[in-house]
């Protein structure tokens, strides 16, 4: 039997929910600590490594290929510059009191012996962790869908060393254009395509525009009119998950600020030279952003378990995967079912409100007690559009938008990301960029 756990929108302002107790419940005096390995140290991770080492009775493994836990919302701004790619990371030795942490790169989960494989990123050894409980926990990665040439002639915008490349490459791009003695050169070094109608690519294409406009001045044999920027959507609207008057004033934002949004076209082919939209449409650019989806973490794919069409980690509504006792999956790389139908959706609002939740019903199966099922009712949703400009969903009939949504936006972000230090860090980085130009030192 399960009992719910009802998250209302009210009391879900914070991202760490604290709807669930463990301390209640304890284990037999001296058994064994049940070994709890987590799989990915992202949003979902974290939330559920945090609860878990409040107990001496588990003995929690968290293993990561990096050594630091990413705040995604802020990357598009760390790929414009303004703010510095550390201060979005956190080491997961701060981020971790108790619970171990492996760095390594988990290559196959041996689910009959119930085992996981990884090899250590710092000297490439194989290694096994065994465990009694199991959480995949492992997020997602860019898709391109096999679009022919996007994987090889694009950039995309989800890891930390994806944001330095791609600002690096802007500015690659800017020196190109005033070095260059060819038209075509100069005219496609400065075009810019963003590909995506959805958040990421809203982002990154506010972002990037700001950019541009604030270092154009370093660059004097560079007109504005020259500098071209493209948003290239599959669907009919911009921002096709909120109500239909944000896409539009999304797009009316950016018709201001001279961002061409292409809609209803889907992308046929990216090589070396542009893009070409499959009504034929081509656009002559060395810089393809790709904000165009995401697929669950490639490692789920090998696995023995129940997958989506998509290849997300089929899940009971308490996160279990079914057919294998102790086995769990939370974040981008599960398929959640919502009690009404459909599931949640690849957000880092919806999976640090899972980990507690998981938390709790982690012990509970391992003392043979009834799990809980996950619910949860977003308060609303926010992007920033970069100069000072934003929109806030705020919930129904309530749409906020230019620089209060904008400063909404900062003032959330800012109370969420993890660490004093970090939010002293990006609270200076934004205050320089208020008085000051953007950089243009390609260092990486
Ligand atoms: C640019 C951008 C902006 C975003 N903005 C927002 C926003 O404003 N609001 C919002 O709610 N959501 C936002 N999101 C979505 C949000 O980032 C995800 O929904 C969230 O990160 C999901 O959390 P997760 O723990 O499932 O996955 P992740 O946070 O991606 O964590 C997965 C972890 O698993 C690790 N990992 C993966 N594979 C392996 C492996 N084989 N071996 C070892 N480790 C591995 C990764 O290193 C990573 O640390 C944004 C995403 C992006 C890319």
């Amino acid at each position: 039997m399960r009992r719910s756990n009802r998250t209302s929108a009210g009391q879900a302002t914070g991202w760490i929910s604290s709807a669930t107790t463990l301390g209640a419940m304890r284990f037999e005096r001296n058994a064994p600590a049940k070994r709890v390995v987590i799989l990915g140290a992202g949003f979902a991770g974290i939330s559920l490594a945090r609860r878990l080492e409040q107990r001496r009775d588990l003995d929690v493994t968290v293993i990561d290929r990096n050594d630091y836990t990413l705040f995604t919302p802020m990357l598009p701004e760390v790929a414009s510059g303004s703010i510095e790619p550390r201060h979005i990371a956190q080491p997961l030795r701060v981020a971790l009191r108790r619970a171990r942490f492996i760095i390594g790169a988990v290559t196959d989960v041996d689910l009959a012996q119930r085992a996981v494989s990884l090899e250590g990123t710092l000297d490439g050894t194989p290694r096994r962790v065994a465990f009694d409980s199991l959480v995949i926990a492992l997020g997602a990665a860019t898709s391109t869908h096999g679009i022919p040439g996007a994987d090889d002639h694009s950039f995309a915008l989800k890891t930390v060393k994806d944001a330095t490349a791609l600002r690096s490459h802007i500015i690659r791009m800017l020196e190109t254009a005033v070095s260059t003695d060819d038209c075509e050169d100069r005219q496609r070094a400065l075009t810019f395509v963003v590909v995506g109608g959805g958040f990421t690519g809203v982002e990154a294409a506010g972002e990037l525009r700001g950019y541009l406009r604030s270092v154009r001045r370093f660059y004097p044999g560079i007109r504005s009119r020259e500098i071209r920027l493209v948003l290239v959507g599959g669907a009919p609207r911009l921002l096709e998950q909120l109500p239909k008057r944000f896409g539009s004033r999304a797009q009316r934002i950016f018709a201001r600020r001279k961002i061409e949004v292409v809609l209803n076209d889907d992308v046929a082919a990216v090589d070396a030279g542009g893009l070409t939209l499959k009504s034929g449409q081509r656009y002559e650019s060395r810089t393809v952003v790709w904000s165009a989806g995401v697929r669950p973490a490639p490692l789920i794919e090998k696995l023995a378990i129940d997958q989506s069409a998509h290849h997300a980690v089929v899940v009971n509504p308490d996160f279990s995967v079914p057919g294998h006792a102790g086995v769990w999956a939370i974040g981008d790389c599960a398929q959640i079912p919502k009690r009404r139908g459909g599931f949640y959706p690849q957000t880092a609002q919806d999976a640090v409100r899972e980990g507690p939740l998981l938390a709790h019903n982690i012990v509970a199966a391992l003392r043979g007690r009834p799990t809980r099922t996950f619910h949860y009712r977003s308060p609303g949703m926010m992007a920033s559009l970069g100069q000072r400009e934003g929109l806030a969903d705020l919930g129904p009939g309530v749409l906020l938008d230019g620089m209060p949504a904008w400063l909404l936006w900062r003032a959330y972000y800012l109370t969420h990301l993890p660490g004093a230090a970090r939010k002293l860090h990006v609270a200076l980085d934004w205050t320089i960029g208020f008085f000051f130009q953007g950089d243009i030192a390609s260092i990486t």
